[in-house]
This record gives structure tokens, C-alpha cells and sequence, in this order.
């Protein structure tokens, strides 16, 4: 049986869901179908990250990234506040614990500026009052950053495009997709579909999208599993932002930082070491198809090779315990071994091009009738709905509507 459709989206994470409920309200009348491969909505990154509404601090001005964060932030909050989901504006404070961080922490307040962010510089005594649990030489609080549960704002999304005449398929795995001039055919595990134009937001999956195009990409999904902990609920009130240290400007990820849930936890981290399955949670979990293809991929061992120490540090920390713990006991002294409960990572789709280095800024690939969304890295879920607008820009461009 073939299906007709005007629009079909691959992926029901955010991204996926965001652009699919955008498209039907650009496009009032016209069919969209989303296709997600597993029972649920967010049950990849979207439903395995810190839930942060990123202010939008570290990100290049002008980047397409600095751009959606701030739109994003913004964005995502009035769709809770619109559709009653739960989200707090609780703040975020960056704290610098020596000399070093103090002065990479001048870089940050510059780069706030330059993004038009409003933040606070605080010295030690005002760190100590806003958070008497956290020491450190110096911060800067960013009130804007907020929390929530990207889960249940997909779930709304969900909602709300099959309330609109929308369809959204679970257990819907995409295995082909063959182009043609006017229209894309798209068949999963079930049935066949055709529709006037494909948007695919398969995250950890967007390079296989790709090659299913017909195209080579350029570059390869690299998973890194962001690993956390859950602190005792005698810690639930530790802190009363989030807390982030001043980041490497060398290495890729924000750091180790103890976040508040929306659930009233807190939890600490993530790190960032390579998975050796793409969608692999545990420690343990291995696929010899991931591991094949990332090892015959020259990108990797340019980009191991460039990242050697972090890289190790990493790993060690991810056995040890103790050596994570370190990390946040150095702006968080009171905590223990003990103090750190297993609690479920998650994993990111990290594009790494054929030189090693790791794609920054969010990365489409099109064709005559597709678009994929192929490295929509952290603030992704803040700036799902501006980046669903930009996708509908191109989409428009593309089809010269
Ligand atoms: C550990 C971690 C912490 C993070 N913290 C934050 C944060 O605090 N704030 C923030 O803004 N961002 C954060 N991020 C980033 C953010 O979560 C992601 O950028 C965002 O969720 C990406 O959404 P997505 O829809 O592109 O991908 P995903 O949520 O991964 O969705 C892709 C979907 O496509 C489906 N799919 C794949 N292939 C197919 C196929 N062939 N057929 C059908 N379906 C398919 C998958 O099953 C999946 O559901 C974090 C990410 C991680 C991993």
C-alpha cells in the first residue's frame, strides 16, 4: 500500500517534531508524516540530555548556533508557558575555582556582550552568598537559563500534529528512500510512502540518511556517550542554579556540571567519551557495524589523535569514579564517592569531518527533494523551534514556493 503525503519528516525528536508542526501551520491543509523508529517520542538525545534552556554564553557571535540559542531560549519558554509544561527560569552560574579559569572567564563576559546576553559578574563573596554550597574565585550568573523536560515538549508536539490532521508513525523504521523529480518515496519496515518533500532529523542516524540519498557525506556521526550521576535527594536543594565550570576553549564539550532537574533532582555531568555503538547507553554496549564503519573512517584517528589527552582523561574518569568526582569537588567540595548515584547517559551525534575536527555549527545536507539536518549538536533541543524555521526557509527555497 503507498501513502500519500506533501511532507514527510524521519525522526520524532525534537527536531523532527518541531519542524513537522511547523510545517503544518506554514502549510495549513497540506499532509505531513512524521516516521520515528521507536515506540515513543525523545527516546534518543532529546529524551537523554540535562534538559537545559541554553542563555546562548559560548557560542560564536554570529554562528548559525548563537543565532537559534538565543531565538530558542525564548521560543521555548512560550511554548511551555502557551501549552502548560513545566519549566524553571532558574539560572545558570559559570564558576572560575583558579587564576586560569578567572582570566578565560574575561573571555566569556566579552562573548556575553558580543551575543547581547544579560549576565552578572560576581567575585567570591557574591559567589558564596548566591550559592553557599559552590566555592570559587569568581562567576558569572546568566538568569535566562532555564529548565525543562524536552520530553514532554515533544510529546506535545506529537499531540498537537496529529490534532491538526498530521500523522505520526512509531515503529517506523526508514530502511530506503528513492528520489524523483517531483516526488521522494520513502519505505520503512511496515509500508511504502511517497510524499512532495523529505525532512529527515534522524540525529545519531543523519550520515546513513545520506547515503540512503545517494550521496557520500563528507563527514561522519561520531557518537560520544554523556555519562551522569544522580546526587541523594539530602542534595536536592545543594544548589540553587545550575552549575557550570569555565570551559577549555580547547575542548569540544561544556564540561562536567551540576545540573537542577525539572523533577526537583540534581544531577552531575555529563562527560564526553566515545561510544562504540551509536545508540549504546551502557558502558558495555558494542556494535561491530558502528565499530567498523567509525575505524575504517580516516576522520577518526585524526580527531583521536588531536584530542589524545582529553580523550584518555576522559576514559579514565568514566572507569574511576573518583577522578569525575574530582572534576565537580573542585567547585563543589562537600561531595563523595558515595554521593554519586548511577543515573542513565546519554549519547551525542557528533559530525566529524574527514580532517578530525569536530563540525561545530548546525550542518544541513539537501537534494533536489530532501533535506537532513546532519549535526544539530548541545543547544540543539533550546533551538529546535528557530532551527524548524530555518529548515521551512530552505524547504520553501528549495522547492521555490
Ligand atoms: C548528553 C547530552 C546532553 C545534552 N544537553 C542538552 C541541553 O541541556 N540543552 C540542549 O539544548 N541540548 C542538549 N543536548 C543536545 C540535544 O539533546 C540534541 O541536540 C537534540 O536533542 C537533537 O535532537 P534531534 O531531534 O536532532 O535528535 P534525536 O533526539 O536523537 O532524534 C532523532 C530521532 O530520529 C530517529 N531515527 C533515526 N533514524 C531513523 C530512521 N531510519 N527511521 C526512523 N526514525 C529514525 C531516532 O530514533 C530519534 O528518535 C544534549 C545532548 C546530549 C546527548
Amino acid at each position: 500500500m503507498n501513502k500519500q503525503f506533501d511532507f514527510i519528516v524521519i525522526g520524532g525528536g525534537i527536531l523532527g517534531l518541531s519542524t513537522a508542526r511547523q510545517l503544518q501551520q506554514r502549510f495549513p491543509g497540506q499532509k505531513v508524516l512524521v516516521l520515528e523508529k521507536e515506540g515513543r517520542p525523545a527516546q534518543h538525545q532529546t529524551g537523554h540530555n540535562s534538559g537545559v534552556i541554553h542563555a546562548g554564553v559560548y557560542y560564536k557571535p554570529g554562528s548559525l548556533k548563537a543565532k537559534f540559542c538565543k531565538e530558542g531560549n525564548v521560543a521555548t519558554k512560550a511554548f511551555c508557558r502557551e501549552h502548560d509544561i513545566p519549566f524553571d527560569e532558574c539560572g545558570k552560574l559559570l564558576v572560575a575555582t583558579n587564576e586560569v579559569e578567572l582570566e578565560r572567564m574575561q573571555g566569556l563576559i566579552g562573548r556575553c556582550a558580543e551575543n547581547e546576553l544579560a549576565i552578572e559578574v560576581l567575585n567570591a563573596d557574591q559567589l558564596k552568598a548566591r550559592e553557599p554550597n559552590i566555592t570559587g574565585v569568581g562567576g558569572i550568573f546568566v538568569p535566562s537559563t532555564g529548565i525543562v523536560s524536552y520530553t514532554r515538549i515533544c510529546e506535545k508536539m506529537a499531540e498537537l500534529v496529529v490534532a491538526d490532521g498530521g500523522e505520526v508513525h512509531f515503529n517506523s523504521e526508514v530502511r530506503e528512500i528513492q528520489e524523483g523529480t517531483d516526488q521522494v518515496e520513502v519505505t520503512t519496515n511496515k509500508v511504502r510512502f511517497q510524499g512532495g518533500f523529505l525532512v529527515a532529523c534522524a540525529g545519531l542516524m543523519s550520515d546513513r540518511i545520506v547515503r540512503m540519498l545517494g550521496q557520500e557525506p563528507e563527514f561522519k556521526i561520531i557518537p560520544f556517550r554523556g555519562e551522569y550521576f544522580l546526587l541523594p535527594p539530602e542534595h536536592n536543594q545543594i544548589v540553587n542554579h545550575l552549575i557550570y565550570p569555565i570551559p577549555d576553549p580547547d575542548l569540544p564539550f561544556l564540561g562536567v556540571h551540576l545540573t537542577r532537574m525539572i523533577d526537583g533532582t540534581v544531577t552531575v555531568g555529563p562527560n564526553a567519551v566515545l561510544a562504540f555503538k551509536r545508540e549504546g547507553y551502557r558502558k558495555s554496549d558494542f556494535s561491530l557495524k558502528d565499530m567498523s564503519e567509525m575505524l575504517t573512517y580516516p576522520g577518526l584517528l585524526k580527531m583521536l589523535a588531536r584530542n589524545l589527552k582529553p580523550g584518555l582523561m576522559e576514559m579514565k574518569n568514566s572507569l574511576f569514579r573518583s577522578g569525575y568526582l574530582e572534576q565537580v569537588r573542585k567547585y563543589c567540595p562537600q561531595l563523595t564517592l558515595e554521593d554519586l548515584q548511577a543515573y542513565p547517559a546519554g549519547v551525542r551525534a557528533q559530525a566529524v569531518a574527514r580532517d578530525g575536527s569536530l563540525v561545530d555549527d548546525f550542518l544541513f545536507v539537501n537534494s533536489r527533494r530532501a533535506l537532513v539536518v546532519c549535526n544539530a549538536p548541545s543547544p540543539a533541543a533550546t533551538s529546535a523551534i528557530p532551527i524548524g524555521a530555518h529548515i521551512l526557509e530552505r524547504v520553501e527555497e528549495q522547492l521555490g514556493r
